[in-house]
């Protein structure tokens, strides 16, 4: 069954959404793929939909070991391999802009290891898939099932908006999706190894700064 787009689309389930996405946009749709619990379940969804959707990740190039490990074990257990795209290298970075710049000015560097490659990602196509939960931060809490991205001129589809915590496990349990370790180890929310210490929900990314996104999302 699938769901019309609109505003019914936001009483469809995640797979009705995902469905839809399918229907209206592949192959001109993608997905991307943080290597956090939400992706693994949008993936593992997705491709259950559409074995040959495409799938992207941004490479910041300061990810954690385990975050490369889940990579390589998604690629292994869905034979896929996942489009990459990566800001400016770091040491043209340090050269540039100087050492420790995600310390200095770590909008700066989000918008170099992360927001520029994401635009480029989404350049090619007319809708991308997100791991957005409503539940994750005030600023998330609005977020729609599918809605018109502004900032990158593209459709967006957050097919968990409406989903908790509980229900990815249950997600992940039930289907045996492979996961990002760092889950189990305290780790709510996983980004880069500088700005990602342990805590619940979104309260270990930039914790020692005024700062709770990226810029990929808001
Ligand atoms: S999360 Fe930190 S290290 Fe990663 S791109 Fe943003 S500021 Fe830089």
């Amino acid at each position: 069954m699938t769901v019309a787009f609109g505003s019914e689309v936001e009483e469809g389930s995640a797979e009705e959404v995902l469905a839809e996405a399918v229907e209206r946009f592949h192959p001109r749709l993608y997905v991307a793929c943080s290597f956090q619990k939400e992706a693994s379940v949008i993936l593992d969804m997705i491709l259950r939909i559409e074995p040959e959707v495409r799938v992207f990740t941004v490479d910041t190039g300061v990810l954690f070991p385990e975050t490369y490990e889940t990579w390589q074990e998604v690629e292994r257990r869905y034979g896929i391999e996942i489009d990459v795209y990566q800001g400016m290298t770091l040491a043209r970075q340090a050269t540039v802009h100087g050492d420790e710049l995600w310390r200095r000015d770590p909008d700066a560097c989000c918008a170099i290891r992360k927001v520029d490659p994401l635009r480029e990602a989404l350049t090619h196509v007319d809708a991308w898939v997100a791991g957005v939960r409503r539940d994750q931060s005030s600023e998330r809490a609005d977020s729609p099932k599918l809605g018109w991205d502004e900032r990158h001129g593209l459709w967006k589809v957050n097919p968990l908006a409406d989903w908790s915590e509980e229900q990815v496990w249950d997600y992940i349990e039930r289907y045996d999706v492979p996961f990002n370790a760092l889950h189990q180890r305290g780790y709510g929310s996983i980004g880069c190894t500088h700005c990602t210490t342990p805590g619940s929900g979104r309260e270990g990314r930039w914790a020692a700064f005024d700062k709770t996104e990226c810029g990929l999302h808001g």
